[in-house]
């Protein structure tokens, strides 16, 4: 008999919630697909609370965030890791890429960045290098004036791509399409994209599955990966479940937050029964919990299993 596939490096996925609310139904189905895509290969989850903006980061959503997965039946094997305890990690990151001269202060305010984006042909404002090469004299003008400034990476003008499990094939020019962008912001807090590249590698993560709205951002994260001397994992980007006029679901909308759905469907087999059905991951809405899916799932259907890859109505 032959022995089964086992992918030559073990495969690591992982949960990635901002405690800013409860899960709702967008939330969960990533998740689901992330477990399925790891399990379904024999590899582990790692959770990580990204708990970076602290502001809008609550004690009470992380407790509820860890209690939610388990659930649901989706469970982790590393972690609760939390971005909280990672300041370290990410200023030691920062320095290597400051060392290599590739940051630069950026004085640049919201209503700066709005007037002056460039046009641009990718899902978001290109940053048009306004404080990329400033003169020091200017440099030095808003310094005075107190102007904390945030720290922005240099990017070349080059094509990176992924192949994505779900989406296929992405290219991205970094520099026409994104633009020099945030590793640190202007209130000193690290930004996403740096801290989850951070994470990512630290953590041995390998297979990255999360909503689609975050694809754009894929190129940038694996540029940072290239600097730090990280291995890329695998992408997966998922569609959104979108609500009314193909608004993507936030954790506003109460009627697809969890403790809605758990008082509209009953029970935790039941709501990831229903998501599974409306996303086409399960042939019906019966409820089962994310065990029972493993047996059809494949990774290898993910390019078709979805009839729009981009967007799911909730219904
Ligand atoms: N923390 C992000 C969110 O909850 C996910 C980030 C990621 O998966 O890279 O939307």
């Amino acid at each position: 008999m032959d022995a089964p596939e086992v992918p030559a490096i073990p495969v690591i996925g992982r949960f990635a919630p901002s405690p800013t609310g409860r899960m709702h139904a967008g939330n969960i189905f990533a998740a689901l697909v992330a477990w399925l895509v790891a399990r379904s290969q024999g590899g582990q989850m790692v959770l990580r609370v990204e708990d970076l903006d602290r502001e809008r980061s609550k004690p009470a959503f992380i407790d509820d965030v860890q209690r939610d997965f388990e659930r649901l039946g989706l469970f982790w094997d590393r972690g609760p890791y939390f971005q909280h305890d990672r300041d370290e990690a990410y200023r030691a990151a920062l320095e290597t890429l400051a060392a290599r001269d590739l940051l630069y202060p950026c004085y640049c305010t919201r209503a700066d960045l709005h007037a002056a984006s460039a046009p641009h042909r990718g899902e978001k404002p290109v940053y048009p290098g306004t404080c990329r090469a400033l003169p020091a004299a200017k440099r030095a003008e808003r310094e005075a004036a107190g102007r904390a400034p945030a720290l922005r990476l240099t990017v070349p003008d080059r094509v990176l791509g992924l192949r994505d499990l779900v989406q296929g094939d992405y290219r991205q020019n970094l520099a026409c399409d994104c633009g020099d962008f945030l590793v640190r912001r202007a209130d000193g807090a690290f930004a996403y994209q740096l801290a989850v590249v951070v994470d990512d590698g630290a953590q041995g993560v390998t297979s990255v599955v999360r909503g689609v709205d975050l694809l754009c951002s894929t190129p940038q994260q694996m540029y940072l990966q290239e600097l730090l001397e990280l291995p890329h994992p695998v992408y997966g980007h998922v569609p959104l479940v979108t609500g009314d006029r193909g608004r993507r679901l936030s954790k506003r909308d109460r009627d697809a937050a969890l403790d809605e759905l758990l008082a509209r469907f009953g029970t935790p087999a039941a709501v990831i029964g229903h998501i599974a059905g409306i996303t086409g991951l399960a042939p019906t809405t019966d409820p089962v919990m994310p065990e029972e899916l493993l047996g059809e799932f494949s990774v290898g259907a993910l390019p078709t299993l979805f009839p729009d890859p981009v967007q799911i109505p909730w219904r």
